[in-house]
């Protein structure tokens, strides 16, 4: 038999196990109905995890995160730990996670659904039918380079930050963006600033370098800033575009806004392949733990539900079923069921359990 899919959730905070437990109820349906097992193991993260012991993960967790198949992420912060020391804040549960698993690509989808296409403010006929990926360089680059801060230089205060990276930073993000692209429309979009940087320079060369090995995959050169008038311009010519960490920032936040609503964008963070053969995975919706909706059921679990079907496309090998789960999101949202963030005139509002419980409605409908 198989061996089992294994899963560490870690919901969080404020809506964080709110949306998670709309997962619980998909991966319930997927054992009955599909068969397919996953061993899953839940532990605290971020305030829930320092209210109960002081710290914002525990070691006996990042040992587990360390060994499953994928994590995912629901969200972490409240105002209550404001005044929490900086090292145990919650956001250093995520750090730490991103930090130990060394992951360094940060996948982005803009995916755009036919139902929301109003709520971009895009005209709707350049983003229908968008589906593109950005693959951010998540762990070096300006907002890791040293030295950084003030200094004096020729009797004035200076403030320094420094771009750096190594070759091997490089070829393994531009790997990973490579590798996604053969398995979507096999086109990567490497954006940079050669002009007027010399880690640019050295970025598209690395990156040219790395293209003999994918030579079944096309590859174009942009320079970042294009890339972001491209993106509002013409986002659909982009599948993957691969780039470092302060332009993978910007750019990310141009796309995700090209499809709407916060509430409804994934998120995966990728890291080595390990001596298993499995690369390193964490999966979390873009949004935070919204404390003004938290625990009144309202908050639009979707997000959470497509970074789990990005988990099943990219760490269990399950396309067909991370494609169920999308589709099965598209029908609920063309039925006119919405959640609070993303209700238009005319549609029905629902909570989170109902937008989860329709999900699973759509879903056992596919698989009749
Ligand atoms: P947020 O994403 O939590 O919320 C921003 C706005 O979007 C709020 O009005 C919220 O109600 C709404 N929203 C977010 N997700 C939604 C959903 N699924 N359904 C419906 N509406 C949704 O960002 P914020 O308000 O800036 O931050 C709140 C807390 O979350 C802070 O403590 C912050 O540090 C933390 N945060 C955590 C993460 C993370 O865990 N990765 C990311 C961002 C922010």
């Amino acid at each position: 038999m198989a061996a089992n899919r294994t899963l560490l959730m870690l919901p969080g905070d404020g809506i964080g196990p709110e949306v998670a437990r709309e997962v619980r109820r998909v991966i319930d349906w997927m054992d009955k109905r599909r068969a397919v097992r996953f061993d899953i193991q839940e532990d605290l993260v971020g305030g829930a995890a320092y209210d109960k012991y002081q710290v914002a993960i525990r070691d006996e967790t990042m040992e587990i995160a360390q060994k499953v198949d994928a994590v995912l992420f629901g969200a972490v912060g409240g105002p209550a730990y404001d005044n929490v020391p900086r090292q145990h804040r919650p956001e250093a549960g995520l750090l730490r996670l991103r930090k130990d698993l060394d992951l360094f690509a940060n996948l982005r989808p803009a995916l755009t659904f036919d139902a929301l296409l109003d709520a971009s403010t895009l005209k709707p006929e350049v983003i229908k039918g968008l589906d593109m990926l950005i693959v951010r360089e998540l762990t070096s680059g300006v907002y890791f380079g040293q030295p950084r801060g003030m200094q004096m230089y020729e009797g004035e205060e200076r403030c320094v930050d420094t771009q750096a990276y190594t070759k091997a930073e490089i070829v393994r993000v531009a790997e990973v963006a490579f590798d996604l692209a053969r398995k979507r429309r096999g086109k990567v979009s490497s954006a940079e600033k050669n002009n007027v940087m010399e880690t640019g320079v050295f970025w598209k060369k690395t990156v040219t370098e790395v293209h003999q090995r994918f030579a079944d995959v096309q590859l174009e050169h942009i320079l970042a800033d294009n890339c972001a008038m491209q993106l509002v311009r013409n986002p659909r010519q982009f599948d993957v575009i691969v780039c470092d960490n302060l332009f993978g920032d910007i750019l990310s936040d141009v796309a995700a806004m090209l499809t709407g609503s916060l509430g409804m964008l994934p998120s995966a963070s990728l890291g080595g392949v390990g001596p298993d053969g499995k690369r390193k995975a964490l999966y979390e919706p873009v949004h935070g733990s919204a404390p003004d909706i938290a625990g009144k059921g309202l908050a639009n679990p979707l997000a959470m539900l497509l970074s789990f079907a990005m988990a099943l496309r990219y760490s269990f090998d399950m396309p067909e079923d991370a494609e169920l789960i999308e589709q099965a999101a598209q029908a609920v949202l063309n039925s006119g069921i919405r959640t609070g963030d993303i209700m238009a005139p005319g549609c029905t509002q629902v909570g989170t359990e109902q937008m989860g419980k329709a999900l699973i409605a759509e879903l056992d409908k596919r698989a009749a």
